[in-house]
């Protein structure tokens, strides 16, 4: 059986690693495929897609957008979206934009806490992704601020602690509806960290068709927990190991992986929506 990894990230956004890296890694390890699912960017596909030529490796164009609603973050996946579409990119670069000031934002909350940390520490990890606070909790572990990455979130920087900002993000509608336009299939990601199952009948409603089932935070209860909500709303099952290279520890690409067959349902899906968004 052939088996792909549906959630990768690549230094385009907070991974370490190049995309020449992540082919490797896909191709050391036997995937057929894998979906480049950078934070609110498309700039990580073209340049996969390159490092794949001649690989075997099938590059799945992707993208994992911010949510918000007062009281969660939710991480929507947009698979086979179209990544060429200029307004598509254009709405891109604005919520990258949005990106930088919003750790202006974090670093004065942090300095109020006499972290002191300077937006240029927090930078130099984003190299040229999109920034987010995964760079924030790396510049406060090098500045010996906290005692693992995790702390970082725990204390300062996690959804509704002393030094989160809200980002300039989509409600869960709007992400759902912008990948929809952009002829992507939406699916949210690691449910876990949002907690409320009852919000996936409201997201249902705008359009949402899959739960990411398996992935590195889900243990085996929790993924049979959603294959059961997912089979009963219909709704297509991914999985993906949510790599960030040595940005999060080890290199997790192919650790969480689901057949191929899941690619083509995602394929066909995104047919659908193309014929009735166009
Ligand atoms: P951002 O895009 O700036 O909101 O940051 C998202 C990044 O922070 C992703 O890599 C998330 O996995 C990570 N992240 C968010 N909350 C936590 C948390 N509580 N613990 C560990 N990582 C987190
Ligand atoms: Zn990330
Ligand atoms: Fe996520
Ligand atoms: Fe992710």
């Amino acid at each position: 059986m052939t088996y792909a990894d549906l959630h990768v990230h690549t230094f385009y956004s907070d991974s370490t690693l190049s995309p020449e890296e992540v082919i490797g890694y896909a191709k050391d390890r036997g995937l057929a495929a894998v979906a480049i699912c950078d934070h609110d960017s498309i700039d990580g596909i073209e340049p996969c897609i390159s490092a794949a030529a001649g690989s075997g490796v099938e590059v799945i164009p992707a993208i994992e957008l911010t949510a918000e609603t007062p009281d969660m973050e939710i991480h929507m996946l947009g698979y086979f979206i179209d990544w060429t579409a200029g307004w598509f990119r254009d709405r891109l670069k604005k919520l990258q934009a949005a990106r930088v000031d919003r750790i202006h934002a974090m670093v004065e909350k942090l300095n109020k806490l006499d972290l002191n940390i300077s937006a240029d520490d927090v930078f130099k990890f984003g190299g040229k992704g999109t920034i987010g606070r995964l760079h924030v909790a790396q510049a406060l572990l090098k500045a010996g601020k906290i005692k693992n990455l995790k702390e970082a979130f725990n204390k300062y920087i996690g959804f509704s602690k002393p030094c989160y900002v809200s980002e300039v993000a989509f409600t869960p509608k709007g992400a759902i509806e912008i990948i929809l336009k952009a002829g992507g299939v939406p699916v949210v990601a690691h449910p876990i960290t949002m907690g409320k199952d009852e919000f996936i009948d409201e997201m249902i409603k705008h359009g949402l068709r899959g739960i990411e089932v398996y992935h590195t935070d889900h243990g085996p209860k929790i993924s049979k927990h959603y294959e059961d909500i997912a089979v009963k709303n219909s709704l297509l099952m991914t999985g993906g190991s949510d790599c960030h290279g040595a940005g999060k520890g080890r290199v997790l690409i192919g650790m969480v992986r689901v057949p191929y067959d899941v690619v083509e349902k995602l394929k066909k899906e995104s047919g659908k929506i193309r014929n009735e968004y166009k």
